[in-house]
């Protein structure tokens, strides 16, 4: 196994992890299986009880992990299924510890930072990088550990020293380290500045680490003296010096990068065996992806109507996922982030501007997403774009919350249950249409909800455009990550009146996918489509989406759910996206049988 460690110097935020990821991408492309750690210094043990203020939104893996949303990053980029173990917090590696120390594992020994934290890190490192993270079930040949915050940090200090230990415990030519870093460009000199580089350097190279690549980020593109600087200053050749400005998409990252010679640089140092040179159109597919989304003119403008607008990295799945279903439809993705409880009636009276600036947006705009959220604030808003969306036919999705929010708004307004609510909104409501479930766990918020890849099955005979989305597959799989659901006793009337719940769990019981009939485009699903969509396999419903806010939903699904030839790309068709993923029993039955007579045909002529 090979280690790439990431670390970060001067600030956070600088892209650390796309350009860890972009790494992953471009060996990948190199036939290489490639796997990825993040590890995030602080004593929470997941990411599943920050507010998405905190660090962003929670990211959902399929064992049910709530975890760090760079794991998203690494998960998009190359197309693989991480564990809850592949994010490591300090809190993960003290619970750790201390249920060992609590079983007399340590013999009585005095419990220490170094060696037993650090010890803890490295075996957790070993054991995880050879998991597989692909459905090949093949052992990844290497691993991108990323490092969160910035070096020199307190809490980061043990994990530093952990890999300081670990360089030696796995040779040198099976570790390197890559140290992202700022060089700002102060407005008053308007040059490049190294010393915050240099700084961080020399501090990475006082706790025992010495950079083999410097990643320099920086707004603009870096020169060549600078690159030279960097390289004197900082002690290291110029090959080692890569410069990163800030792109037209994060698609181009792995190409610029490789333009500067990267996989060479990793063949060599780790000896990895990759054929040089490579291949002419190495990395074809994402120049292709960058090229597309440069050129793209049409524009879709896309509501979402959320209750964490302010920090945009909250909905960064969604955004993404409306990002790879809007470059597959051949259009720019215009997202307006509206904040929901500017829409309510309250508002109209506290702040008539915002108010009326909302209504606005969300009126300009060509199709709407009501995201997932969780509690009170901001919920009548989201009530009040799906009744908006419902009466105008104006195309929705909703996710999670979203599918709540539309459920109670048409349980109100068309079935006339007066204040119909959720529970989780309202305790005490007369119409509890949306209740919480019978494994809610209640008092202790971590680690209670249903969480991770579900079943949901079509229903038989189901007019349903998400089953046509999906490839008209019998079930699909997606990711969840909520406490309440559509309360089964209203299920009849609800669907009576038109809302129908084409797609529910296995015992029919879990309404987990809704359409409205008769409307272009109103739909919502329990779970969250958004954690699988990849950016050349954009996620059902969020293409279904796009095209019905482009007006071509219909056109798309007539010609057999293909793309026009200018839309459609050059990996493929888009007619059952995520079809790998999604097989039928029959597929199933019939891909093993396939596999059973390779085996048979391998073992009898001696391949095997
Ligand atoms: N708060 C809702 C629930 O717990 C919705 C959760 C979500 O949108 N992720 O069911």
């Amino acid at each position: 196994m090979k280690y790439i460690l990431v670390t970060g110097g001067v600030i956070s935020g600088v892209g650390k992890g796309v350009i860890a990821s972009s790494f992953g991408t471009i060996l990948k492309s190199c036939g290489i299986h490639v796997t990825s750690i993040k590890i995030d210094p602080y004593i929470n043990i997941d990411a599943g009880t920050f507010s998405p203020y905190e660090h962003g939104e929670v990211y959902v893996l399929d064992d049910g992990g709530e975890v760090d949303l760079d794991l998203g990053n690494y998960e998009r980029f190359l197309d693989i299924t991480l564990h809850r173990d592949n994010n490591i917090t300090t809190g993960k590696i003290y619970q750790h510890v201390i249920s060992k120390e609590r079983r007399g594992d340590y013999l009585g020994k005095t419990v220490q930072v170094v060696p037993h934290i650090t010890d803890a890190v490295q075996e957790w490192v070993e054991k995880v990088s050879s998991e597989p993270v692909s459905e090949d079930g093949r052992t990844p040949e290497v691993c991108i550990v990323e490092l969160g915050g910035t070096i020199g940090d307190i809490e980061g200090m043990p994990f530093v020293e952990a890999f300081r230990q670990f360089q030696f415990r796995v040779k040198r030519e099976n570790f390197c380290c890559a140290h992202v870093s700022l060089v700002p460009q102060p407005r008053s000199t308007g040059e490049h500045k190294t010393k915050p580089t240099q700084a961080s350097v020399r501090e990475l190279r006082g706790l025992g680490l010495s950079p083999d690549l410097i990643v320099c980020r920086s707004e603009k593109p870096i020169g060549q003296s600078v690159k030279e600087k960097i390289s004197n200053f900082c002690h290291v050749s110029t090959e080692q010096v890569i410069c990163i400005h800030d792109c037209s998409s994060i698609y181009r990252v792995p190409i610029l990068m490789e333009s500067q010679g990267i996989s060479e640089f990793f063949n060599e140092r780790l000896q990895l065996k990759i054929e040089m040179p490579r291949p002419r159109r190495f990395m074809q597919k994402w120049s292709d992806l960058a090229d597309r989304y440069d050129n793209l003119r049409k524009e879709v403008k896309i509501a979402l109507v959320g209750k964490y607008t302010k920090l945009e990295d909250s909905y960064a799945s969604v955004a993404k996922a409306l990002q790879h279903a809007a470059i597959a439809a051949g259009h720019k993705l215009n997202l307006k982030y509206i904040e929901a409880s500017d829409l309510e009636k309250d508002t109209k009276l506290s702040d008539p501007v915002a108010y009326h600036e909302a209504w606005q947006q969300l009126c300009k705009c060509d199709g709407v997403i009501v995201p997932g959220g969780f509690g009170k604030r901001g919920i009548e808003g989201k009530i009040e774009a799906c009744d908006w969306c419902r009466k105008t036919m104006k195309p929705m999705l909703g996710i999670c919350l979203g599918l709540q929010a539309a459920v109670i708004e048409f349980s109100r307004h068309i079935l006339e249950l007066e204040n119909a609510n959720s529970t989780e909104i309202d305790p005490e409501t007369k119409h509890p249409v949306v209740v919480d479930m019978p494994e809610h766990n209640p008092g202790n918020m971590g680690g209670t909800m249903r969480l991770g890849k579900r079943r949901t099955v079509f229903q038989p005979n189901a007019k349903s455009v998400l089953k046509i989305l999906y490839g008209k597959v019998d079930y699909i799989q997606e990711r969840h990550r909520h406490r309440y659901e559509v309360n089964p006793s209203y299920v009849e009337k609800l669907e009576a009146a038109g809302l129908k719940f084409i797609g529910r769990d296995e015992s029919g019981e879990r309404m987990e996918m809704m359409e409205l009939e008769g409307h272009p485009y109103y739909v919502a699903t329990q779970f969250h489509p958004e954690y699988l969509s990849r950016p050349l396999t954009p996620s059902p419903p969020y293409l279904g989406l796009i095209l019905a806010s482009i007006g071509k939903l219909s056109s798309f699904i007539s010609r057999g759910c293909r793309l026009s030839p200018r839309q459609y790309h050059s990996d493929g068709d888009y007619s059952g996206v995520n079809r790998s993923k999604i097989m039928n029993e029959d597929d199933l039955v019939t891909a093993a049988k396939e596999k059973l007579t390779c085996l048979t045909q391998a073992v009898a002529n001696g391949s095997l």
